[in-house]
């Protein structure tokens, strides 16, 4: 299926100095800036004789669509990734979260995963794809979006109200996926086909202000330290949703901690946490263990101002996944019912952001292609779907009944925990390999 006129030396080199230059673009949101990424994708399109449109949602929040019209007249894929990142704690990592340092055949920085290589990799299928001078039979769109990282509000959101008709295509390929696994047999991919649904939760308390040097029964911090204890602790019932039982069949088989038969315990409810235990790898346990439950986690606190003041009001957020089923409705009920059972008193509850959870079914051509794709470049790969405990913005598509996956070429469980974590960085090898597959799937699908 590869096309070996491609110098793919040639394409290593100018994909990973892209993407070098890519990060060093700050696109930390808050406050995001990507105009400066979009127009950093803009100058690199141009030069190659692909028009794009770029929106600026807000004063520097920019978007950026392009298209390479084939004979069809609704696009059939769009290749889709976001160019705001999460911000760093920069003394932890080992080299700065912006240079794009390449250091033994990695390009390190913050968004080398999550999810500016994606971005170069879809560039790449798509400029070489140009370079060949073939119109496709399908129609190919390329968008880049801000604020993913922060709801979506400035980008796909944003794009859907303003310019819907730019993004219509049948397929969406995007990010979500990133997580595998290396067993004896195979190397699995997975391949997000589902995603959690969001609720974002703020619980304000309130109390009696006061002289810290009198101490008194009415402290909202006080209840509010009692609350995020009882959160914390909290496990909802396990639920086997349709995605997680095929994500759960799908390794079943291929994993080497213990018996196929044993691991599908996980599908029962009385055994799935002894079984998710067993399992060595921790990120692996904590994806399954999120697969199976709706899930609270306490992440911001704000109280008092000085040491000696007792304040009137203190917050803390807490972020909730649901499974698919579940209503934000439902989660405001349980929190409810953990605060008063755990007695704490004078707090209310605000949402804050609420997104539902969205699949896509998996028997269609382009997800066959995909795997061929994978298989032909590693003859170890196998796909397997997966529901993704973060939003990504496929949700935003699935709404409206596109197909969407969420494949990143990079797949393994240590690239999951640098996701959003400390010392991000991507091997060129990797990146390499995600254009090679990207251009032969979108290459065998659009002609
Ligand atoms: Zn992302």
């Amino acid at each position: 299926m590869t096309d070996y006129h491609i110098d793919w030396n040639a394409v290593e080199q100018e994909a990973a100095g892209l993407l070098s230059r890519y990060i060093q673009i700050n696109t930390i949101n808050p406050p995001g800036n990507e105009l400066e990424g979009a127009l950093f994708l803009r100058e690199i399109l141009e030069k190659e004789g692909i028009a794009c449109e770029v929106y600026e949602s807000a004063k520097g929040r920019g978007n950026i669509i392009t298209q390479f019209r084939g004979e069809s007249s609704i696009p059939d894929i769009l290749l889709l990734h976001h160019i705001d990142v999460v911000p760093v704690e920069e003394a932890t990592w080992d080299h700065p979260p912006l240079s794009g340092r390449v250091i033994n055949g990695e390009i390190w920085g913050r968004g080398a995963l999550d999810c500016k290589s994606l971005g170069i990799m879809e560039l790449m299928a798509f400029m070489l794809l140009k370079r060949q001078g073939r119109c496709p039979e399908r129609r190919m769109v390329l968008a880049a979006t801000a604020d993913e990282e922060a709801g979506s509000t400035w980008g796909a959101g944003w794009l859907m109200q303003h310019a819907p008709e730019k993004l219509k295509a049948r397929y969406v390929i995007n990010e979500g996926g990133g997580l595998g696994l290396s067993t004896k047999h195979s190397n699995l991919h997975f391949c997000q086909v589902a995603e959690k649904g969001v609720c974002w939760v703020r619980i304000v308390f309130t109390g009696n202000p006061g002289h810290a040097s009198l101490p008194h029964d009415s402290n909202c911090v006080v209840e509010m330290a009692k609350a995020i204890e009882a959160v914390s602790r909290y496990q909802s019932p396990a639920v086997v949703t349709p995605p997680a039982e095929k994500f759960i069949q799908g390794i079943a088989g291929e994993q080497d901690f213990m018996p196929a038969e044993e691991f599908l315990g996980i599908l029962s409810s009385q055994q799935s946490t002894a079984i998710i235990d067993k399992i060595p790898e921790r990120i692996l346990r904590q994806v399954l263990n999120a697969s199976l439950r709706n899930t609270f986690t306490p992440t911001v606190t704000k109280g008092g101002s000085k040491t000696n003041v007792i304040p009137g009001e203190c917050f803390c957020e807490i972020d909730c996944r649901m499974l698919p089923g579940s209503t934000p409705e439902e989660i405001l009920e349980t929190l409810d019912k953990i605060l008063q059972t755990r007695g704490c008193r004078g707090f209310t509850i605000q949402v804050l952001h609420t997104s539902l959870p969205a699949e896509s079914p998996l028997d269609t051509p382009l997800y066959r292609v995909l795997e061929t794709s994978l298989k032909h470049h590693d003859p170890r790969a196998k796909i397997i779907p997966y529901m993704s405990s973060g939003a990504t913005d496929s949700r935003f598509f699935r709404e409206q009944g596109i197909i969407a996956y969420g494949m990143q070429m990079e797949s393994s469980l240590v690239s999951m925990e640098r996701v959003h974590g400390h010392n991000e960085r991507i091997t060129i090898e990797n990146l390499t390999m995600g254009s090679k597959v990207l251009y032969d799937t979108v290459r065998a699908f659009c002609s």
